[in-house]
């Protein structure tokens, strides 16, 4: 059968191509119709940089099963499903010892011919996640409210803790309701000129919005106030946000942006400080069936986190928005 796809190719190249999936599911997979797929920071670096050669892409699916391979067991034609961006296998030595959070043994849907950015894609049965009761706009948001969790999660946020969260994207946003919901006392939500609106946002989900005008490093009043730092930003930034920890404090970041790794501090005063560094990677992508949950109960308002939808034709457009007029996205979300 023929589907509309998505390719993208660094720097900014977009194309919908018209590609060829098997007429049924392989053994273990299943066809889904795609209803909705978010565009993810990783899309945008992707585009920005890291695509070099034309890829599929789109991660972050809700969609329909439409067809069945054999070896599916469980699962159902017509069933509302979102797909783990990568799942566990179950059998590797990790996860038989409970840790199935660090396997990547797992197959996963990122591959040609379709991806997310699709009418139609395969993905492996280990992957599909059935859901009810949301718009599949706001189930596809199950992803990154994954990615948010797992990083309030790494955290390990405490009954009366300090938070400061880095960075008021989708991420940063979801990861507000989670921190309180922890326990968090307080939780800062710190952004650059333009984002204003995300900022506002950040204030109506329970935190204490802060507009950052200047650097990290110039903010003395921010200095040695927090338990925890949570860092959505790039982790160049990481070093200017050290000193907003209080004694014996963790920052806890996700690694997403453009450019080096290389970060460079002073490694004897985070020892005398008993400062910690954990990283944030959601990879398996697991814990949908929490999320899911909040996203239902309103814990995470989806239906304010997913600003904008758009149209797979306008794939292009949609994406290049996002270097346009940044802030007044917050999370959008493309249908087929
Ligand atoms: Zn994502
Ligand atoms: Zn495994």
């Amino acid at each position: 059968m023929l589907t509309r796809s998505a390719y993208l190719k660094a720097p900014w190249q977009f194309e919908i191509r018209q590609v060829e999936l098997p007429d049924e599911p392989p053994y273990g997979t299943v066809l889904i119709k795609v209803e909705a797929c978010g565009i993810c920071g990783t899309d945008l670096t992707a585009a920005e940089e890291k695509a070099k050669d034309w890829k599929a892409f789109g991660h972050e699916v809700a969609g329909v099963i439409e067809k069945i391979g054999e070896g599916c067991e469980g699962l159902h034609i017509g069933e509302k499903v979102v797909l783990e961006s990568s799942s566990f296998c179950g059998k590797c030595e990790l996860c038989r010892n409970g840790r199935v959070d660090l396997c990547n043994k797992a197959p996963n849907f990122w591959k040609e011919p379709a991806m997310g950015f699709s009418d139609y894609m395969m993905a492996p049965a280990c992957c599909v996640v059935p859901y009810e009761g949301l718009t599949p706009e706001v189930a596809c948001l199950a992803e990154p409210a994954g990615v948010a969790w797992d990083m309030v999660k790494t955290a390990d946020i405490q009954m009366g803790d300090r938070v400061c969260i880095i960075g008021p994207g989708p991420i940063g946003l979801m990861a507000i309701p989670l921190a309180l919901r922890s326990g968090a006392e307080k939780v800062v939500c710190i952004g650059r000129p333009g984002n204003e609106n995300r900022l506002e946002l950040a204030g109506q989900l329970g935190a204490e919005p802060l507009l950052l005008n200047s650097g990290f490093l110039e903010q003395e009043e921010l200095y040695r106030q927090f338990d925890h730092v949570l860092m959505t930003a790039p982790v160049r930034f990481l070093p200017e946000v050290f000193p907003y920890l209080a004694f014996g404090g963790r920052v806890t970041y996700i690694g997403i942006g453009t450019g080096s790794g290389v970060i460079q501090f002073d490694a004897n005063e985070f020892h005398f400080r008993k400062l910690q560094l954990r990283a944030s990677h959601a990879t398996p992508a697991i814990y949908y069936p929490i999320v899911l949950k909040l996203l239902k109960n309103g814990t995470i308002p989806g239906d304010k986190i997913l600003s904008h939808t758009m149209e797979l034709n306008d794939i292009d457009k949609a994406m290049r928005r996002f270097t346009e007029d940044k802030g007044s996205i917050i999370k959008m979300a493309i249908k087929p």
